[in-house]
């Protein structure tokens, strides 16, 4: 896309926190912003929205990077390429809030709290006991200029908060959803910068808008709440706020939220499993626009020729597997030239060089190449076809393997790092915390993993196929152990 060429003006941008694996909701937005842009001969832009310093790691940051590239979403701003509005990671634009925020206290339409969290906890917990939704109560709005000096002045650990309008609601209008109404009694006199100095997403999230030209914002329903108070800080900073659109979330087929629980949520499951870009993109812009039967295999560019955001389809947003199954199918067969196919499926068994890690831990363990399907082929299957007859080597009793099972998966979600070693050391902690040997722990995850008894070393498997494929694996033979609980084996 030339994006140099910017003659409209418009100017939008995707603003992921890299706090986790990349997620497909993370492609829609994307997408959604890139299409807007193309269709206006806007700019796109990449912007890292980092000021959780506690969840924001940079190899998610560079795995967001990589999955949106792998997505074919090419930003014309951002911080690997740069541009003049830069640096577009809010970790290194600490310094630039700040001002922003005292403008706001100077003005009085900010205030400085220095409520501790232990009685912002009971305060919370006294509101939801009497059945309301938990608020700030507003206790240092009365604090005397003079007080607030002596406590700054004491080292008293403090926020910024800002202030809400008392009575009325925020009216505006949304891009998508057409006027909105939310009473200004809803909403929290929400923090603006951290005891720590930082911005909250909200303060860093407007002022970047801002500073980076943002004529139009397109992101998930979930930020519609936030509105109000991001027309507040506009307002509060003499600046005019952009076009909010904000877009249905995707949602699994019952509507729950789509969550990694119930279906692969993450870019990297679906680039494992040989789902190609191209379909994955026209599966997401299938939700984008309006079309007739017969008409679905779209290409990027085909699909921001038919993209209007004045009319978007209100089919809402199913994560239906089965029909990204059947995309993906019409891509493969009906696309890709002989040449391609074979240049897309050596690409593929390629990526994160996990054929060479599987070569590399096979050699020692054969005595015929042909023997290397059966041992290795497990890093490339999209379905191990586990059956409960899959665990009979393994000694312990359905009900232990689940106990396993039901340990191992939340430990390894909440490990930062997916390397052999952390995954090697967690495995070792779930095993302490069950209380068993390791080896007990290990032999029902490396049929999990693998679909066998007999194959590659269990914690370098799990790191080469990566932390989506293997919590997938996980859940289906917790399903598969779980039929055979109380069965008798
Ligand atoms: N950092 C926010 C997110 O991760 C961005 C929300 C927005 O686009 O304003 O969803």
């Amino acid at each position: 896309m030339n994006t140099s060429a910017n003659a409209s003006g418009v100017r939008v941008r995707i603003a992921p926190s890299p706090t986790g694996e990349p997620h497909v909701g993370t492609a829609y937005i994307a997408l959604f912003n890139y299409l807007f842009a193309k269709k206006h001969g806007g700019a796109f832009i990449l912007r890292i929205e980092d000021t959780d310093a506690t969840r924001s790691t940079s190899e998610f940051e560079q795995k967001v990077l990589d999955a949106l590239k792998w997505c074919g979403l090419e930003w014309s701003e951002g911080p690997d390429v740069g541009g003049p509005y830069g640096p577009y990671r809010q970790s290194e634009r600490k310094d630039i809030y700040r001002p922003y925020v005292d403008r706001i206290v100077e003005a009085g339409h900010g205030f400085k709290c220095f409520c501790t969290p232990e009685r912002l906890d009971k305060m919370r917990e006294a509101q939801r006991a009497a059945g309301k939704p938990p608020k700030y109560d507003g206790l240092c709005l009365h604090l005397t200029a003079e007080e607030v000096t002596k406590r700054v002045a004491a080292g008293e650990p403090h926020v910024v908060r800002m202030k809400i309008p008392t009575e009325g609601a925020c009216k505006f209008v949304d891009g998508v959803y057409g006027p909105v109404e939310i009473p200004w009694d809803a909403v929290d006199m929400q923090v603006l910068l951290k005891a720590d100095g930082m911005p909250t997403y909200h303060m860093a999230n407007v002022v970047d808008d801002h500073l980076m030209k943002i004529t139009h914002v397109a992101r998930g329903e979930e930020w519609l709440a936030s509105v109000p108070k991001h027309i507040l800080i506009y307002q509060y900073l003499g600046l005019e706020p952009p076009v909010f659109m904000h877009l249905s979330l995707m949602r699994n087929a019952d509507k729950s939220k789509l969550s990694k629980r119930k279906n692969p949520t993450s870019i990297s499951y679906y680039s494992a499993l040989g789902y190609l870009p191209e379909a994955l993109m026209n599966f997401l812009g299938l939700f984008f626009i309006q079309i007739a039967e017969g008409e679905e295999l779209l290409t990027v560019d085909q699909l921001a020729e038919k993209f209007d955001p004045e009319n978007l389809s209100k089919a809402g947003a199913i994560f239906d597997i089965q029909k990204l199954d059947w995309l993906n199918g019409r891509w493969l067969r009906e696309q890709l030239s002989e040449e391609d196919f074979t240049q897309r499926v050596l690409e593929w068994a390629m990526e994160n060089d996990r054929v060479r890690q599987g070569l590399r831990l096979s050699q020692s363990r054969i005595s015929k190449l042909g023997e290397l399907p059966d041992l290795a082929g497990f890093l490339l299957k999209s379905d191990l076809g586990l059956t409960p007859a899959s665990f009979a080597r393994v000694k312990s009793t359905p009900e232990e393997i689940l106990e396993v099972l039901n340990q191992v998966q939340p430990d390894l979600e909440k490990m930062p790092e997916w390397t052999v070693e952390s995954i090697e050391a967690e495995l070792r902690a779930s095993a302490d915390r069950l209380g068993k040997k390791l080896k007990v722990v290990v032999a029902p995850l490396f049929v999990a993993v693998s679909g066998s008894s007999r194959s590659l070393p269990l914690f370098d498997s799990m790191a080469i196929l990566g932390r989506s494929v293997v919590r997938q694996r996980l859940k289906v033979a917790a399903q598969v152990v779980a039929s055979m609980a109380g069965s008798g084996k």
